[in-house]
């Protein structure tokens, strides 16, 4: 049976299930980019507070601004907006669960009409994204709101039809602004240092290009909270299709995920908010160290193993993590690396933090692939893994491990294996990274040649030196000798 409303009393009875009446439902939340992470962690949320029997006036409608989105929008509406989650425990655990706190699913407009007009509607008090690291337009050069991409300059000259989420949230800003109804809270659930203060220049920074008044009465009136989130989220393949039908759950996009959550939220919601801390999460003033030690160790941590396992053909990271020298890599770069700069929160030393994140990737219930993780590798060097060499090489901290992670990278986008099988493209600017890797093969300083990736980073000898030294060592004697090399170092 196909999963809906009306045949959520015939699921397996061990499958949790909303008890709530989805009829009585209400809208509070937009959410733009529903992929599979925010319906196993915002989502999630709110479906919990509605398990207890509150915050059914934050249902979430569902909106995206690629025309992809459609799929996933008539997949969902065929279920009554149901998802599956499933819970993979390293012990062999699978807690199912049907979540049901999405109300709606917008269409997908060139134009973003249906997503202006739903943010322009009073009861949505919050619009949350997950747009992925590289969605928020930044400039490499200072991390500002680039003002020379095509989509930006596209949505200043047409803020009626926006191709942009952020110039989708600055016309409904208008609209609500103009008709009494006041502002609301932009909530980023993506992976970024500070993705509340980048949120609100991509918003603010857009609106000043067509309209002055307007990008002041944002910046004054809506807030933009900063968030850390967490959870490991695969994408969906057969396998985990195959996971759910087993459980006789004819769910078209269910989702797998494992045994930990963590979200760490500043309370500054403009318009009201549902009391997340009843189901787990965390308002705190303290976000920036959380989101800085996520970043700086697992988010860090996943760029480290997966471009090696890439190269090497291993398909998931917690095959990655089997392999003795990708582990022993990860160990010893996050160790004498990279936590040197993470400052630790208060009873939380950050090597116990390294080690749950260990046992999180070493977790071989979930199939996370090296794929998934590898993928815009662009926008997560620069988010990940660069500001830490960038602290290396002010205080004069190694950054010889780093100089190999960055060196497996440029390998990696030679685009071929060890084994000579071609590696699919797996970012926004592939062909650019191909080019530059291929070139960089006879000389090393082409790929830190790459302004928009690595600033004046090229211009340090200390990690210029480093990396030619490993790049020249991958091509001459492979990934795995490189490795040992930099693991048997003191
Ligand atoms: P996904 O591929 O399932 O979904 C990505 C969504 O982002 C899609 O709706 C897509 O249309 C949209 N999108 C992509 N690029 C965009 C752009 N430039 N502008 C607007 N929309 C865009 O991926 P996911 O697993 O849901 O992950 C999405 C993001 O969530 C990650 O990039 C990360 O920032 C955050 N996150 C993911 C995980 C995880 O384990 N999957 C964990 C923590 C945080």
């Amino acid at each position: 049976t196909s999963l809906n409303n009306n045949t959520l009393d015939a699921l397996p009875s061990h499958v949790v299930r909303p008890h709530y009446d989805r009829t009585k439902m209400t809208p509070g939340i937009v959410h733009i980019g529903v992929g599979n992470f925010h319906r196993a962690h915002l989502a999630w949320y709110v479906h919990r507070l509605m398990q207890q029997g509150q915050a059914l006036d934050w249902a979430i409608i569902g909106a995206g601004v690629r025309e992809h989105d459609a799929v996933m929008r008539e997949k969902l509406l065929g279920q009554d907006c149901l998802t599956t989650l499933i819970e993979l425990d390293p012990l062999g655990a699978q807690a199912t669960e049907v979540t049901g706190a999405m109300l709606d699913f917008l269409p997908v407009d060139a134009d973003n009409k249906s997503l202006i007009q739903a943010m322009a509607d009073p009861r949505i008090r919050i619009v949350t994204t997950t747009i992925t690291e590289g969605g928020y337009y930044l400039d490499p050069a200072n991390q500002g709101l680039d003002l020379t991409h095509p989509d930006i300059i596209y949505d200043a000259e047409n803020p009626d039809r926006p191709r942009t989420a952020f110039g989708a949230i600055v016309a409904a800003l208008r609209l609500r602004r103009d008709s009494g109804v006041g502002p609301f809270t932009g909530l980023s659930c993506d992976n970024l240092q500070a993705n509340g203060t980048i949120f609100r220049q991509a918003v603010v920074g857009l609106a000043r290009l067509s309209d002055a008044d307007l990008a002041d009465w944002i910046d004054r009136h809506c807030s933009f909270p900063n968030s850390m989130v967490d959870c490991i989220v695969p994408a969906t393949g057969p396998a985990e299709l195959q996971r759910v039908r087993a459980f006789g759950i004819d769910d078209d996009v269910p989702v797998t995920h494992e045994n930990f959550r963590q979200w760490v939220i500043e309370d500054t919601f403009c318009a009201g908010r549902p009391d997340w801390s009843l189901v787990g999460a965390e308002f705190s003033d303290h976000v920036h160290q959380y989101e800085a030690r996520k970043i700086r160790v697992l988010n860090a941590g996943h760029q480290v193993l997966a471009n090696a396992a890439e190269i090497l053909g291993v398909e998931n990271i917690s095959d990655a993590m089997m392999q003795p020298f990708i582990h022993a890599l990860f160990r010893k770069v996050l160790t004498d690396e990279i936590i040197p700069h993470v400052d630790p929160l208060p009873g939380s030393p950050v090597i116990e933090y390294l080690d749950l994140i260990d046992r999180r990737f070493a977790n071989d219930a979930i199939i996370d692939t090296v794929r998934r993780v590898a993928f815009d590798g662009s926008a997560r060097h620069v988010g990940f893994i660069l500001p830490t060499i960038r602290d290396g090489l002010a205080s004069g901290h190694p950054i010889e491990g780093l100089a190999l992670v960055e060196a497996l990278w440029a390998r990696m986008c030679e685009g071929m294996r060890e084994d000579g099988s071609q590696i699919e493209a797996n970012d926004p600017i592939w062909d650019m990274l191909t080019a530059t890797a291929a070139a960089a093969r006879q000389s090393p300083s082409v790929w830190l040649e790459m302004q928009q990736i690595y600033g004046d980073l090229g211009q340090h000898a200390r990690f210029a030196d480093a990396f030619a030294k490993w790049l020249k060592h991958i091509y001459e004697n492979g990934v795995e000798s490189a490795i040992q090399l930099y693991v048997e170092q003191n």
